[in-house]
């Protein structure tokens, strides 16, 4: 592995934990960030969240800049769901995340939620990372669709040598020669990670697999692991979902799993 001085100082250090003050990442805890693939109103924030709240998780997502495969897809609410992303933690005092996918957005993405989110097409844009590097914004980094674990732990080490420290990363799946899922969720990449760094790893079932019927059980797996949390789509009708409904849980599905989580918490020694 090539010199990685960010990512081995941390080897040396303590481990790497984000405190939001509602909830921390990296602790020993398990976080679940919830929410839907696009923020498509108010209304759908609000009742996610207000769910996400009532089940005792904190942390919510909710894409508002789309990096869709055709351009002729809903592409996000853009700036208006950054307001919608405000609105939604001022009111139900949760951590939201949201993909930042333009230097330029930075700024104000930054301004208008607690996370940012570098998507997996973006994971070697570089002077993105370089940006996000200048914020001290935390920020979930997630692996690129066909990315080694050396290029991801090196697209972490450009946004460390920039000064903010503060980077999850996130296993969401690569992309492999098998078709029936929508990519290959590669768990053992996230021990690989964890012995290497000291950084948060979290695990995206919902875009690992494509298929809502496989997000519980790798949530089983990703805790089995160790994994400090796990991100996935939740949606009030996924039947409706204006984006990757096919892999959104509803809340019904959402409360069992929150339930096997809570459940799982003691088995697997988290706090
Ligand atoms: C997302 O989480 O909204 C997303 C687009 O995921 P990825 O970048 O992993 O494809
Ligand atoms: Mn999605």
């Amino acid at each position: 592995m090539n010199a990685l001085p960010e990512i081995k100082k941390m080897e040396t250090a303590h481990k790497t934990t984000i405190d939001f003050g509602r909830g921390t990442i990296g602790d020993g805890s398990f976080a679940v960030i919830a929410g839907p693939c696009a923020v498509e109103s108010r209304e759908q924030m609000f009742m996610t969240a207000k769910v996400v709240r009532d089940l005792g998780s904190v942390f919510m997502r909710g894409g508002t800049f789309k990096p869709r495969t055709m351009p002729y897809s809903f592409q996000g609410l853009g700036v208006d769901g950054l307001y919608i992303l405000d609105e939604t933690r001022k009111q139900y005092d949760v951590v939201v995340t949201t993909e930042v996918m333009s230097t330029e957005m930075v700024e104000v993405v930054a301004k208008h939620v607690d996370i940012l989110q570098i998507g997996s097409r973006n994971m070697q844009n570089f002077d993105l990372l370089k940006k996000v590097g200048r914020t001290s914004t935390p920020v979930i980094l997630k692996r690129g669709l066909s990315s080694t674990i050396e290029e991801w732990l090196a697209a972490a080490e450009y946004i460390m040598c920039e000064g903010n420290k503060k980077v999850i990363l996130c296993e969401r799946g690569i992309r492999t020669f098998e078709k029936y899922t929508r990519n290959t969720l590669d768990l053992s990449a996230v021990l690989a990670v964890k012995q290497i760094s000291h950084l948060p790893v979290i695990v995206d079932p919902s875009h690992g697999t494509g298929r809502k019927d496989m997000i519980l059980p790798m949530a089983r797996a990703a805790m089995a692991i160790g994994a400090d949390g796990i991100m996935i789509e939740v949606h009030p009708r996924p039947e409706e979902a204006l984006s990757d409904g096919e892999q959104s849980i509803n809340f019904d599905h959402f409360t069992q799993l929150m339930q096997e989580v809570e459940r799982l918490k003691k088995v697997f020694h988290y706090c």
